[in-house]
């Protein structure tokens, strides 16, 4: 008989929301949520490229606005606006339906009102998991946590992801699968989120490729959403990692793509911790199927056309000695791997060229 992993002396918390798989039937479920919190005036938040699930989504609701300035990383001038929209229509509930930067711009709405949120989310992001809000101002992303912005109940509609581009569909789910992979190194990482964090390793394995074979085929997209789901769960109690350093400041001081700058480094990270990290690399190549985790993570990456260099999405190798620099400043504690200059150096150079560590 094996020798199990020490369980050890930990405390986890549980954010408390609601979740429900709805497909092809969120717009009930929505409707029932709102009218659970009792609230009668809607403010909808979607972006353009979200409005026609936004469309059906407010077939059911007392909507008195609907809001479509959104912006990735929430400027907080777009941030004010949205605010004092919510007040003048004397908004009770914000229900928000499209990827990470709609949710985000509610929880910034949340963050002053304190009304509360239905999420729809219709991307990978996770950001409805979470207690986590972001702002930029001036150049500057500010992120801080407060139970007010997390919403109160998820609605999950896989329906609403099959027109997701497949390259975003498969960026934001590998952003999914960041979560998970840098929760088990996290500052809060226990075994409760490294078990969340393995169980969505594999849904986010198993759905992504039947995404990109299939598109229009809900079973894969369920799976992704599942995933998407229990990593940020599993990334909300464990806290950032190294990887999680990383893409913020890559996408705070240097403007990088969300989805896309975490689907590129999450190779680097792993190859880098995981030799120093046994439990993890144990749990992620069994929920990959694969003889080592980067094995499996390369070779899932492969299959779905994964993004492979910063130098694509706008990063320049002369960036690489500050945002090193600064990934540094921010590392986390206990990182498996001892951190310096040049090891960080070393990985966003490779990551930035698209080479192996
Ligand atoms: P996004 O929300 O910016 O969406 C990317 C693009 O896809 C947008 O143009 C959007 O309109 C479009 N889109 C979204 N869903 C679609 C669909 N189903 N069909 C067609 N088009 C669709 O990108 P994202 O990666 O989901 O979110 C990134 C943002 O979320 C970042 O600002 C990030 O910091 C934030 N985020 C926050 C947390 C948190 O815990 N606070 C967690 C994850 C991400």
């Amino acid at each position: 008989m094996s020798t199990p992993e020490p369980i050890g002396d930990f405390t986890h918390t549980t954010l408390g929301q609601q979740v429900r798989f709805a497909t092809g039937t969120s717009a009930t479920a929505v409707a029932e949520a709102v009218a659970a919190l009792s609230a009668s005036r809607v403010m909808l938040i979607a972006g353009e490229s979200e409005a026609a699930m936004a469309d059906q989504v407010a077939a059911d609701l007392p909507v008195v606005l609907r809001h479509r300035e959104v912006v990735m990383h929430v400027p907080i001038e777009v941030a004010e606006r949205a605010r004092a929209a919510a007040v003048e229509a004397g908004a009770d509930v914000l229900v928000s339906v499209g990827g990470g930067s709609t949710t985000g711009l509610a929880k910034a709405v949340a963050l002053t009102s304190g009304l509360p949120i239905v999420a729809v989310p219709t991307t990978y992001a996770g950001s409805e998991a979470t207690d986590v809000w972001g702002l930029t101002e001036a150049a500057r992303k500010t992120t801080g946590s407060h139970p007010d912005v997390l919403p109160r109940v998820v609605v999950y509609d896989a329906s609403f992801t099959v027109g997701l581009p497949e390259s975003m569909t498969v960026a934001s789910g590998l952003n999914a699968m960041a979560h998970c992979v840098d929760s088990l190194w996290a500052p809060r990482a226990d075994p409760i989120n490294a078990a969340l964090a393995a169980e969505a390793a594999r849904a986010l394995h198993q759905g992504m490729p039947l995404v990109v074979a299939e598109p229009s085929g809900l079973p894969g997209r369920e799976q992704m959403l599942y995933g998407a789901y229990l990593a940020a769960v599993s990334f909300a109690s464990a806290g950032s990692g190294l990887h999680h350093k990383i893409a913020h400041v890559l996408g705070g001081t240097y403007n990088l793509p969300h989805a896309q700058t975490h689907a590129t480094v999450l190779p680097y990270v792993l190859a880098l911790n995981a030799p120093a990290a046994p439990a993890a690399e144990r749990r992620l190549a069994a929920a990959f199927g694969s003889a080592t985790a980067l094995e499996g993570l390369n070779a899932l990456r492969a299959a779905v056309g994964a993004p492979t260099a910063l130098r694509d999405v706008g990063f320049r190798a002369e960036d690489v000695p500050a945002a090193a620099a600064a990934v540094l400043a921010a590392a986390p504690p206990g990182n498996p791997v001892p951190l310096d200059q040049r090891t960080l150096e070393r990985l966003l150079h490779a990551a930035w060229e698209g080479t192996a560590l």
